[in-house]
């Protein structure tokens, strides 16, 4: 059930493991959290959820797929990322790590000491990472442990590490991709892993826009046998075809509803009781013309955040937190047309924004979103052709897995991010050996990477038809002759 990233490609693994399978959809087209409308004005193709995709280029399971033969292309920006300060100055988030630490003043070295060691190791590194933390044994022990005794830090903490505040202010800014506050464990490696990810893999837009992963996706899952059926929302497990395992790719508290009686008590009310994370508000724009940053790293980066102080930054992402309007509110934006001219009419272009609020806001941000960009690129407001505000409730009405605005698929703060919806060393499983989740509900969480479906589809092989995927010793496992004999 669900046609988002990780239930395309738990679909994708189940065939290509020789199953049959049908996608239940209750949204009209596929992708979820991956689409890509005309939100505003004909001709300009907004993502109205996801936009820039480090984790999507560097993702194990959907770098193994055949997705270019499917029509996707990655269009990458001059520079991944520029954090612009109110001085007309930036740091920037280059391909190259010199360049990134030539951005940095003093904190140049420290950069490059924090992530050389890690530079080239890619592959291993996202293999360990990016799934469930108490599944097995790591492919790369020692280069896990290095990562890991950093990235279990706070950013807040990580940041101390730099002098000055370009460095803090750009660690600050990766680290805000997560709805946490700076001070919560982990923060710091979601910021590493950002900044690692744009020089090994790029922080790229998929060419058409992010439509274009989910319709390649959906493309290699029918070229298979798959099955797709889209407008139809599953309500209850009962009003679909018997089948031997079904996918969730859901929030915890729809599984619980979805499953009714086939979980346990204490299962679904562990899961009606999962929490949910901070919201988003949203406005994508319709321009005239390019943003008119003051800083001119700006105008060649794909993605720009705007909050310039790690100090800034915590706080906006504290009032998310503990239930506040924040003011001024952190920003992430994205710029696809400038280096993707499909996306909008001749000389316009398209601009995505989102700040983090409290989950189920209901107030409007959309001045005080304005009013951040005019800091950074005065004369913006008079560029605006159209504006589609998304609140909170906008959020989630486009998707339900979205609960009060949530795009992380629940609380990220604490461990919450690595143990998640429960804590098991496969928690993809649920006590009904036919009932899988398979949403960001689980690990490794929020973001478009397929890997959560990937997991939960190997963990349903496993369980359900004792075989592995195909892709297993792509994605780092032991070679099968291996476990067997373990
Ligand atoms: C505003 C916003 C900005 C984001 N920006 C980025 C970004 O730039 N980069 C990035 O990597 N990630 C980003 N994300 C996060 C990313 O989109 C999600 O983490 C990702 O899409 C999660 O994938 P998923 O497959 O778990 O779930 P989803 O993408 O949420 O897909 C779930 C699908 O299941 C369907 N569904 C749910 N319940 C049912 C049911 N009962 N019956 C049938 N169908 C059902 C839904 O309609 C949906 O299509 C963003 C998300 C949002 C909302």
């Amino acid at each position: 059930m669900g046609a988002g990233p990780n239930g395309l490609t738990a679909a994708i693994t189940l065939v290509q493991a020789g199953l049959d399978v049908r996608v239940y959809e209750g949204a009209a087209a596929v992708g979820g959290g991956a689409r890509t409308e005309e939100m505003t004005l004909p001709g300009f193709r907004h993502d109205p959820c996801s936009a820039v995709h480090p984790l999507g280029a560097g993702s194990p399971v959907l770098r193994a797929l055949p997705l270019e033969r499917h029509g996707l292309s990655w269009v990458h920006p001059d520079i991944p990322l520029a954090h612009p300060f109110p001085d007309g100055g930036a740091a920037v988030l280059a391909r190259s790590m010199a360049d990134t630490a030539a951005s940095l003043g003093p904190d140049g070295d420290t950069y490059e000491q924090l992530l050389g060691p890690f530079l080239g190791r890619w592959e291993e590194l996202a293999a360990d990472v990016l799934r469930a933390p108490l599944a097995r044994w790591p492919r790369d022990p020692v280069l896990l442990g290095c990562f890991g005794l950093l990235a279990i830090a706070p950013a807040a903490l990580l940041a101390r590490g730099f002098r000055g505040a370009r460095a803090r202010g750009l660690l600050a800014g990766l680290a805000g991709h997560v709805t946490a506050p700076l001070t919560s464990p982990v923060t710091g490696g979601i910021a590493l892993l950002f900044a690692l990810a744009a020089h090994e893999v790029g922080w790229p837009f998929p060419r058409g826009g992010t439509q274009a992963l989910s319709d390649a996706l959906a493309g290699l899952l029918t070229s298979l046998g798959g099955q797709i059926e889209t407008g139809h929302p599953v309500r209850t497990l009962g009003e679909l075809p018997r089948a031997r395992a079904y996918l969730l790719d859901t929030s915890p508290g729809s599984l619980a509803a979805i499953a009714g009686s086939r979980l346990p008590g204490w299962y679904a009310c562990a899961l009606r009781r999962y929490q949910h994370g901070p919201a988003v508000f949203k406005v994508d724009y319709a321009l005239s013309g390019p943003v008119p940053w003051a800083a001119e790293a700006c105008r060649r980066a794909g993605t720009v955040h705007l909050g310039p102080t790690m100090e800034e930054i915590g706080a906006a992402l504290r009032s998310a937190q503990r239930g506040t309007e924040p003011q001024p509110p952190f920003l992430i934006t994205a710029q696809p047309s400038l280096f993707d001219p499909a996306r909008a009419p001749a000389t316009s272009h398209v601009f995505w924004v989102y700040a983090q609020v409290p989950n189920g806001w209901d107030g409007d941000l959309t001045g005080a979103i304005e009013a951040q960009i005019e800091r950074f690129a005065p004369g913006f407001r008079d560029l605006v052709l159209a504006r589609a505000v998304t609140s909170p409730a906008g959020i989630e009405a486009r998707n339900p897995n979205n609960v009060g605005g949530d795009i992380a698929g629940g609380r990220c703060d604490g461990l919450r991010l690595l143990l998640r919806p429960t804590l098991s060393p496969v928690p993809y499983a649920t006590p009904d050996p036919a009932v899988y989740l398979c949403s960001s509900a689980t690990p490794p969480g929020p973001g478009v990477h397929g890997m959560c479906g990937y997991y939960a589809a190997q963990a349903a092989l496993r369980r359900v038809f004792h075989t592995r995927p195909p892709l297993a010793e792509a994605l780092g496992a032991p070679p099968a002759s291996k476990e067997a004999g373990k």
